[in-house]
Formats: structure tokens, C-alpha cells, sequence
């Protein structure tokens, strides 16, 4: 993936560049705990992932992660329109903290809209070998939205089990 950190000015990290990401999510169940002696499982772990994969794999891979008030949006939205659905907005800075909220949300989402008893309570992104944020907490509590245009019916691309990763009307 590729960002830049829009409120840190006179920062490396201004400038435009990549990292090689990895998302840890950690499911626990939600159900009753107790195996049933047969299947002994809450659900398949293909099922559990599929759309998680899905939505990492064809949307979150290399795209564009921007600050809702970034000026490069306005050069993309007038410029190169074709590429808004790569570019991934978040409330503020995209900084790993509000993408661990943000990714979180995003997974139980997905697993509520399946009916699968079982939620991300933790989730890891590691930035670069050195540079890992854990976020264990609700997603509502920590997520700023007060300058974040609203989503399609309401709710933000990180509240929507849908494969999207802005609220842009594209
Ligand atoms: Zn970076």
C-alpha cells in the first residue's frame, strides 16, 4: 500500500511512499463456546475469511491511503477520476492506529452481515519490521469523525459489510 500522512508537515511522511503491511485479525466466538462433539467448529475458517481475503486482496492491496483532507483527492478527482476506487479514505491521517479502529470495524461488519457468531476482538498491523500497532478497544470510541464527510446511508466504509474503502460518490 502506499500513503502519506497529510497533517505532519515537514515530515518523511509527507511525502508519498509505501510499506508492505500485515493485518493480524483475532476472531472469538460470540455463540456458545461448548464444541458440539461433531463438527467441532464455530464455522470453516475458508468461510471465515472469504470475504475478508476478498476485500484485503482486491480493494486494500495497493491502494492509495489518504486523509479525508488531503489536496492530492481534488488532483484525483479532477485529474484522474479512474482511480478514486483505489484510493482508500480515511477520517483524518491514515496512520496504522485509525486503520487498525478502521479495519476492525470493517471485519465485524463483514461477519455480522454473514450471521456468523464469531467477532474480531484484536487486530495487529505491522507498518514495517519495527513499527506494529495492536488495537483491542471498540471501534466507535476511538474512530473522529467530526470532518469526515457522510457515508452512503449513513454509515462510513469502515461501518458497511460492502467491499468498499471510501464514501465517495464514484
Ligand atoms: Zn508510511
Amino acid at each position: 500500500m502506499s500513503h502519506r500522512l497529510f497533517n505532519i508537515r515537514n515530515s518523511r511522511c509527507f511525502v508519498p511512499h509505501g510499506h508492505n503491511e500485515y493485518v493480524k485479525a483475532y476472531l472469538v466466538s460470540t455463540g456458545h463456546d461448548q464444541l458440539d462433539g461433531a463438527v467441532n467448529m464455530m464455522a470453516p475458517f475458508a468461510v471465515l475469511k472469504k470475504c475478508w481475503h476478498q476485500w484485503i486482496d482486491d480493494h486494500v492491496d495497493h491502494s492509495l491511503q489518504l486523509s479525508s483532507q488531503d489536496q492530492m483527492l481534488d488532483y484525483f478527482k479532477n485529474s484522474e477520476p479512474e482511480n478514486l476506487p483505489h484510493i482508500m479514505i480515511t477520517p483524518g491521517d491514515p496512520t496504522t492506529e485509525v486503520l487498525a479502529a478502521c479495519f476492525m470495524s470493517k471485519i465485524n461488519a463483514i461477519l455480522f452481515d454473514q450471521g456468523l457468531a464469531v467477532r474480531c476482538r484484536k487486530i495487529e498491523i505491522i507498518e514495517t519490521p519495527t513499527n506494529m500497532v495492536s488495537f483491542s478497544g471498540d471501534p466507535a470510541d476511538v474512530i473522529c469523525t467530526d470532518h469526515y464527510p457522510t457515508g452512503k446511508a449513513g454509515a462510513a466504509w469502515w461501518q458497511r459489510p460492502d467491499m468498499s474503502i471510501n464514501d465517495l460518490d464514484i
